[in-house]
């Protein structure tokens, strides 16, 4: 049974434009006010090797109208750290993001891995994490709502959290997952072999304590949906990005 996305709206994702690029949005998180989210399209490769990769991340922050585009080099792990936007890039080894600055987005660079963003525009603080198969079953969604309460003194139920477009339960395919994926997913297997990674999210921010209600899920599969780019699809290098910031 596919998870609830919770949505107030139509669709849990609407197309929007921003300067010259193309991006999908949260309605639910478009009416938080004081944030700002984007998740790009195969418009832009945003992958950190390659000619275009620098231009193509400036393309992004001033669409999006930022003072600074913060990322870190993503390993699959669950180190978080937090930043002011001041950082050399990658500002770090790490695959979460936080700040409390405004105009200082948090990217994640994807193909298939989710996004989660973590967000209480109300107390000024957000979060973006990376989280694959890897980081899902390291426990990063729930590690990044405890950052953010040691940290800031963040309570879980102050929080909303949005899961971007990833590998859906349809192309969850894991022939291995015996040997890869622990235990306690064995809740999340929804076939012979595949796994609703979404659900596995879902389930850590609510054991987390972030209210069910505030977590919304995209509804889009990367293989599936050819706007994103998906290394199960196409075996590429290319990435798309899911970028949030606090607004000036
Ligand atoms: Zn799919």
């Amino acid at each position: 049974m596919p998870s609830p996305n919770n949505s107030a709206y139509a669709e849990p994702m609407v197309a929007r434009r921003h300067g010259e690029l193309d991006f999908y949005s949260f309605p639910d998180l478009e009416a938080l006010p004081g944030l700002l989210h984007g998740v790009t399209t195969r418009q832009v490769d945003l992958a950190a090797a390659g000619p275009q990769a620098e231009p193509n991340l400036e393309r992004l922050r001033l669409a999006l109208g930022l003072r600074r585009l913060v990322w870190v080099r993503q390993v699959h792990g669950t180190e978080i750290v937090a930043v002011s936007g001041e950082e050399n890039l990658p500002a770090a080894q790490a695959d979460g993001l936080v700040t409390d600055q405004a105009g200082v987005g948090l990217l994640i660079k994807q193909a298939d891995c989710q996004a989660v963003i973590l967000a209480a525009p109300q107390r000024g603080v957000i979060a973006n994490l990376h989280a694959g198969w890897r980081g899902n079953a390291a426990g990063m969604p729930a590690k990044g709502v405890e950052f953010l309460d040691e940290r800031y003194g963040v309570a879980p139920d102050e929080l909303y959290a949005a899961v971007s477009p990833s590998l859906g339960a349809c192309c969850g395919e894991f022939v291995n997952w015996r040997e890869e994926l622990p235990q306690w997913f064995a809740q999340f297997k929804v076939g012979e072999n595949h796994f609703d990674l979404e659900s596995a999210t879902r389930h850590q921010l609510e054991a987390s304590g972030v209210r069910p209600e505030r977590i919304f899920t995209s509804g889009k599969c990367t293989v599936c949906d050819q706007d994103f780019y998906s290394y199960r699809r196409d075996k590429t290098t290319a990435r798309f990005a899911t970028v949030v910031a606090l607004r000036e």
